[in-house]
């Protein structure tokens, strides 16, 4: 039993899920005390729960504390089961981090499996579904573990109501890790406004007021049609396309909250990526870390990645990671940024 301090580091969700993720994979059981200690509001809430139920639906888990506000839970895994799923978290809460959690066991087992989530897609402090879909998605397929989403309505706090769907094969085996340590050239790069259910206002002062902070061209800022029953809510995306990979940065309208604020949030973040030449952003950094090192445990060896920032959701990632695989982490500066390397021991 691996017993997992749900207050150390950062001291949130992704500590539950990387231990879920990551218990699925391996089989070893887990215990977590103190859940979500770092939070104002600690313990499991309703999107933690459907993270801990749809782990324990894919793989036949024994599973004590899953109920709301539980601050100790008990996972002991049994066998990763492809299939055809469908999780809902019942209000607004991320679907994708949802997703996040039965992917890395998914993609282990031995034929492809169907996942259909309900509740936010676009959720702040979560990945929204393009960044997964653009961003993380294409990394893992280049692992050798496809996988492929699709939106099929877009949900925002509080009404929630989206719908993702994910087919995500078995991976091959082993998979082939890989270095990231530069960008490469970049391809393009343009802005997405989703407003649905908003005055049209909306998205053209938020595309012109990030047309004029990054020097982008009316070709590069794109309002989105909202489909029926979507929103009400607001994502501001940037996507920034390289050779070797691709990032996505978003901001999230919310009442009392101005469109040209929600704009310079955004330009905020693109700046300080492009100021660096690290490869990858701060939430690729934190979230590309499991899949990377769950290849090199398969395969033996490292592989190393720059980033532009070293989070406390990553280095607190990389410690849960190393209690369920045998792998290390060594993290040291470079210019505009860090390296990481994992190494399999
Ligand atoms: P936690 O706060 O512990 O529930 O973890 C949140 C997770 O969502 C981390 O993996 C973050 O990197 C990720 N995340 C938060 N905001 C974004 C964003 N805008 N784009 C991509 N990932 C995000």
């Amino acid at each position: 039993m691996i017993e997992i301090d749900g207050s150390v580091g950062e001291g949130g969700g992704q500590i539950l899920r990387t231990s879920l993720a990551l218990s699925m994979c391996t089989g070893q059981p887990f215990a977590l005390s103190k859940v979500r200690a770092g939070r104002a509001k600690p313990g499991l809430m309703r999107q933690h729960l459907t993270c801990v139920n749809a782990a324990a639906e894919v793989c036949g888990a024994e599973v004590q504390g899953a109920e709301l506000n539980s601050q100790e839970l008990t996972f002991a895994p049994g066998v990763v089961r492809a299939g055809d799923y469908t999780f809902n978290v019942g209000t607004a809460g991320s679907c994708t981090l949802v997703l996040q959690t039965v992917w890395p066991g998914l993609m282990m087992a031995d034929r492809p499996s169907r996942v259909k989530l309900c509740g936010g897609t676009h959720n702040p402090m979560a990945p929204p579904f393009h960044f997964l879909e653009r961003s993380y998605a294409p990394l893992l397929r280049r692992l050798g573990a496809k996988a492929e989403l699709q939106l099929r309505r877009l949900g925002f706090y509080p009404a929630g109501g989206g719908e993702i769907e994910a087919m995500i094969w078995p991976a091959m085996d082993p998979m082939q890790p890989f270095d990231l340590n530069e960008r490469g050239a970049r391809v393009e790069g343009y802005a997405e406004c989703f407003a649905p259910a908003l005055p049209r206002s909306v998205a053209r002062r938020e595309l012109e007021q990030l047309g004029a902070g990054l020097g982008w061209s009316a070709e590069q800022l794109r309002e989105t049609p909202g489909r029926q029953n979507e929103g009400p809510g607001n994502a501001l995306l940037v996507t920034l396309v390289y050779d070797h990979l691709t990032e996505v940065f978003t901001a999230f309208g919310e009442k009392g909250v101005s469109a040209e604020q929600v704009a310079r949030e955004v330009v905020r973040e693109v700046r300080a990526f492009q100021v660096s030449n690290a490869a990858l952003g701060p939430h690729l950094a934190d979230q590309w870390a499991l899949p990377l090192a769950l290849a090199l445990t398969q395969c033996g060896g490292s592989a190393s990645y720059t980033c532009t920032e070293l989070t406390p959701h990553a280095t607190t990632n990389f410690d849960v990671i190393g209690r369920f695989l045998p792998v290390k982490f060594a993290t040291a500066p470079v210019a505009g940024g860090f390296s990481v390397t994992v190494a399999a021991l």
